[in-house]
């Protein structure tokens, strides 16, 4: 075993969507980068492969443009709830494109770290980072990293560090990361199945599951159809309530493929791979995100979206947002990452999450979903809104809509609560 020794400016874990974004940013502007990633690429990686017009608007921005076209286009959203369907269509909207893809993680996490390579950022594949050494004021001084095929060990020195690890984040940890548990968490679950219908330029949610006991579940089943006569299809809960943390997701995917089956021609034997899962850390929920000279982003982070699960627009986003601080950082000694970095992300997400957070809150009590979900599938002018908020699609001219929605849905909620039924 030898011990090697790198020196760049700035070292990420993880080459996942937030660090190959981080390092793309930072390249671009000739910092020196490196990047550590445990596994080889292609890889695969628990996700539904949902690309909302949120991620293709910063992957085009990254050259990943040309790169999409071959890929799997949707125009929205099929909601199915009792018996009803709404295809909601994404928002015509200036900022954003009226389309996402799907595109599975294998090839899409590869095209985003290679393109990172293109403009200059080192990406180490196979190198596990094992210990951030810290100095006694607490910046990190190296990380210790192992050549996962030689057990080689490398130290990487940089200025600034980017935990980019994904939702396991065992180094954030090792730093006093922590996710306040009093916030809502999720599970997700997802398989790959052959169908005649892979071509659809829809993507479907199943809002109305139930578990054995035939009780609504707070969380949604998903067909996300890939071009390749292949679905992803895929289940994911919130876990905020001890009730549902014990619940068994591959059984519950498999009553969910049992549903869809007959419609979408699949069953659980034509399951192309085992079915494998994650934890959904979300609305920023993770705590301290930043050090002296490092920064968490994407699901190190807890960035996904509380509303709907999707985490690969916010991992791009954070990746640019903590690419954008240490550049300016660089130019600007005198400034205080920790806080540059919290006001950016606050700037950016806090009062959208915040409302978030308490509509999920709501939202994951039965009595209250049930209902909610009944009547807004079976009104396109009150889904259209919904899903436009959900997707956070709005126009930053509009910011207000959020608001006006989580004030409704407490209305809602109110008038449940008191009515004789829910007791
Ligand atoms: C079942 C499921 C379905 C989902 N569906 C969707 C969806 O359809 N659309 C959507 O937008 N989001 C979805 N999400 C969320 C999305 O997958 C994540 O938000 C996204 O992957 C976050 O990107 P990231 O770069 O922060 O982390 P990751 O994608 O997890 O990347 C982290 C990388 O870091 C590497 N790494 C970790 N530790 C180390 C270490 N110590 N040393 C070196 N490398 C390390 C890992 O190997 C990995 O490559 C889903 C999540 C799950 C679990």
């Amino acid at each position: 075993m030898s011990i090697s020794r790198i020196d760049t400016t700035v070292a990420i874990v993880g080459a996942g969507p937030s660090g190959a974004s981080a390092a793309y940013w930072l390249a671009i502007r000739n910092i020196p980068t490196v990047v550590l990633e445990k596994k080889h690429f292609p890889r695969e990686k628990a996700c539904g492969d949902g690309l909302t017009p949120r991620s293709v608007v910063q992957l085009e921005s990254m050259g990943l443009g040309e790169f999409l076209k071959g890929k799997h286009m949707y125009y929205g959203l099929r909601a199915l709830a009792y018996g009803k369907a709404l295809e909601i269509p994404w928002p015509k909207s200036p900022e954003y494109p009226d389309h996402g893809y799907v595109v599975t993680r294998y090839e899409l996490d590869q095209a985003i770290a290679e393109n990172a390579c293109s403009v200059g950022a080192r990406v180490l594949q196979g190198y596990e980072v094992v210990e951030a050494i810290r100095s006694t004021a607490g910046r990190i001084e190296f990380l210790v990293a192992k050549d996962k095929d030689s057990g080689d060990v490398v130290e990487i020195f940089a200025q600034y560090f980017v935990l980019a690890e994904g939702a396991n984040s065992r180094i954030a940890r090792s730093l006093g990361a922590a996710r306040d548990r009093s916030e809502p968490m999720g599970m997700a679950i997802r398989g790959y199945f052959n169908t005649n219908r892979s071509d659809e330029a829809w993507i479907e949610s199943q809002m109305d599951l139930k578990d054995e006991g035939g009780n609504v579940i707070p969380g949604y089943g998903w067909v996300f159809p890939l071009g390749d006569g292949r679905v992803n299809v895929g289940f994911g809960l919130l876990t905020n309530s001890n009730r549902w943390k014990s619940i068994n997701t591959t059984q519950a995917l498999e009553r969910y493929v049992t549903q869809i089956g007959p419609s979408w021609g699949i069953s659980a034997t034509n399951s192309g791979s085992k079915p494998i899962g994650g934890k959904l850390q979300m609305g920023h929920t993770i705590s301290p995100r930043s050090g002296l000279n490092f920064m968490l982003v994407g699901d190190t982070a807890g960035s996904i979206n509380p509303f709907n699960g999707e985490g690969i627009s916010y991992a791009l986003e954070t990746g640019r947002l903590g690419a954008d601080v240490i550049s300016y950082v660089l130019s600007n000694p005198s400034t205080d990452l920790t806080r540059l970095y919290q006001a950016r992300l606050q700037a950016s997400y806090g009062n959208y999450y915040a409302i978030a957070k308490k509509f999920v809150k709501l939202i994951s009590e039965p009595k209250i979903m049930a209902p909610a979900i009944w009547m807004a599938t079976r009104d396109e002018r009150l889904m259209t809104p919904l899903v436009t908020v959900m997707a956070n699609l709005f126009s930053p001219q509009n910011p207000q809509i959020g608001d006006k929605l989580y004030h409704y849905v407490e209305r809602f909620a109110s008038l449940v609560r008191a009515t004789k039924a829910y007791s």
